[in-house]
């Protein structure tokens, strides 16, 4: 009990300091529930994030709210003092660029369920929905929503994701070409504004903000709430990999299951480059384990460039001996090299939290907790091929250090009113450069090296006029968003006006001046 009131005096001393004198009054009188703390462990911890790319700035205080009204109170100080401060909110801190840190003159809101007792998810399986604290890790949202044999519908590969974070980018994985991102699955929100009012939004009401804070990279406002949409959960996955040596073929096919809709249909549709490690070595790629039957040296592309593509279908127990033939005739349309089908069957959390496991294993090894010069691109269909020649067969090289997922997306799944950018065709792909940088490694494995790598493919995509647009975007200069944004721009700031019009929201996005 002393040592947090000391820690909150000590946090609001600091305050003062930073924001001067005028504001002694009014941020003395934050009255929280949940609590301030200024200990140098977690000013350390909330300033850096899994990019590791940039020197981390602390800032002030860490905020741990313990409800929607904590959240307010804080920015309704830092909205209403002469000098207005950063609030940024951290989800899990996944981010590459430094995108949920506030500097050193702001307080960051460390919206992670925990301690501080903010409400649990609250499933209603009548209607077909849960409602979510903002900072909720996705993998516990499923755990809770699977009590009632329920999940939501559209996943990110990655389950330590906090609900807040993805749906300020958008949340993406192979789900994503039936039921959109997991921004075109939230029901309702509740969003505490740059203005510190705690607003209640949907289709129905408060329309411009709902649509503007989904894909809105916290400009407009934290998430405090979300009501997800969930579906009957499937209790098993078949999970099938299939090789490519032509592009053309691979795309082809991934092309043509993302065309499928009805009930015959693979449930999820992802792929992966492989251009040097093989297989085996591949964090993403545990699945090719050598206990597979299947000698992966039996398709060995002799080190030319080959591609992996990723389907599931999910299943009930009751319906297992019908996924065999569901899986036979879907995949009878697909030309894969045929000697190349590794196959296996698990439960469906097992399938979703498949990327822990990988974690579990770089950890153990120290390369977990590296940088990660991370490059996510969305790709227009009509150059992919171009892509593929110039940076896959190109730039790349023979090393990648780390996977480099491709996958398309249907673009009538995004919701065009919101902020999410993607480009202006109606297939596009991701390609996900998920690299990671070692000190001791080989020159190609250095973070210097795989960082004159990204910048080399942004240029290449610039001269040969490939429109992409970034995922989990990161630009240097406002010109650089305007251009990023397009003809969403206006829009934009003019929400941003509207709704945040100081500017404090998470100004680590670098988007908009600091605070004004
Ligand atoms: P943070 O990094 O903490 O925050 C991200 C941004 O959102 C910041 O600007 C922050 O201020 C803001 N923010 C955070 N919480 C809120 C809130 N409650 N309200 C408003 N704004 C908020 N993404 C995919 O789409 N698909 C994937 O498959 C995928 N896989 C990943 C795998 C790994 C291993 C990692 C590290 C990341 C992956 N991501 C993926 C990226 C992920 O979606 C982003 O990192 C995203 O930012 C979520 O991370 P976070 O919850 O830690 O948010």
């Amino acid at each position: 009990m002393t040592s947090s009131f000391l820690l909150i005096t000590f946090a609001i001393c600091q305050l003062i300091i930073a924001v001067g004198p005028s504001e002694l009054l009014r941020i003395g009188a934050i009255d929280v529930d949940g609590y301030f703390s200024v200990h140098p462990t977690e000013l350390a911890s909330v300033s850096s994030d899994f990019g590791m790319l940039k020197s981390p700035e602390e800032p002030l205080a860490v905020l741990h709210p313990s409800s929607a009204e904590d959240v307010a109170r804080l920015v309704r100080t830092a909205y209403g003092s002469a000098t207005a401060f950063p609030v940024s909110a951290r989800g899990h801190g996944h981010s590459i660029n430094g995108q949920a840190a506030a500097g050193r003159n702001g307080v960051v809101v460390e919206m992670n369920h925990g301690v501080t007792g903010t409400p649990e998810p609250l499933v209603r399986p009548d209607e077909l929905y849960v409602d979510v604290w903002g900072g909720e890790l996705w993998v516990d949202v499923l755990k809770k929503t699977l009590e009632y044999g329920l999940a939501p519908k559209s996943w990110t590969d990655y389950l330590y994701l906090t609900v807040g974070g993805t749906l300020s980018n958008a949340g993406i994985s192979g789900q994503a070409f039936h039921h959109g991102p997991q921004i075109s699955n939230v029901l309702e929100m509740d969003v505490v504004t740059g203005k510190g009012e705690v607003m209640r939004c949907s289709e129905e009401e408060n329309t411009k903000l709902f649509h503007g804070v989904l894909g809105g990279l916290g400009q407009l406002g934290i998430i405090t709430r979300a009501r997800i949409s969930l579906e009957p959960a499937p209790q098993r996955v078949r999970w099938i990999r299939v090789l490519y040596s032509s592009f053309e073929v691979f795309t082809e096919d991934q092309e043509y299951l993302i065309s499928m809709h009805g009930q015959l249909k693979f449930d999820y549709v992802e792929g992966f480059v492989i251009v040097d490690e093989g297989l085996v070595n591949n964090w993403r790629s545990s699945f090719f384990s050598p206990r597979n039957p299947v000698k992966i040296s039996s398709v060995s592309s002799n080190g030319s460039v080959l591609y992996c593509l990723e389907i599931t279908k999910n299943y009930h127990d009751s319906d297992s001996e019908t996924v065999d033939q569901e899986v036979e005739i879907l995949m009878k349309k697909l030309n894969f090299i045929p000697t190349s089908v590794f196959t296996t069957d698990l439960q469906y959390v097992d399938f979703l939290d498949r990327v822990h496991k990988a974690e579990l294993k770089l950890r153990s090894k120290n390369l977990w907790e590296v940088p990660h010069p991370w490059l996510n691109l969305f790709v227009p269909k009509s150059r992919i091929s171009d892509f593929d020649k110039g940076v896959f067969k190109g730039i790349l090289g023979n090393k990648t250090s780390g996977p480099i997922l491709i996958y398309p997306m249907n673009k009538d799944k995004w919701d065009e009113r919101s902020s999410a950018v993607t480009p202006d065709e109606e297939i596009f792909y991701l390609v996900a450069l998920l690299r990671s940088a070692l000190t001791d490694g080989e020159e190609t494995q250095k973070l210097e090296y795989l960082k004159d790598q990204n910048r080399r493919i942004l240029e290449f995509c610039e001269q040969a006029k490939i429109n992409v647009k970034q995922y989990l975007p990161h630009h240097a200069t406002q010109e650089e968003w305007v251009a990023h944004f397009g003809d969403k721009w206006d829009r934009f700031r003019s929400l941003k006006a509207e709704f945040d019009p100081r500017h404090i929201l998470a100004t680590g996005q670098r988007i908009f001046q600091n605070p004004s």
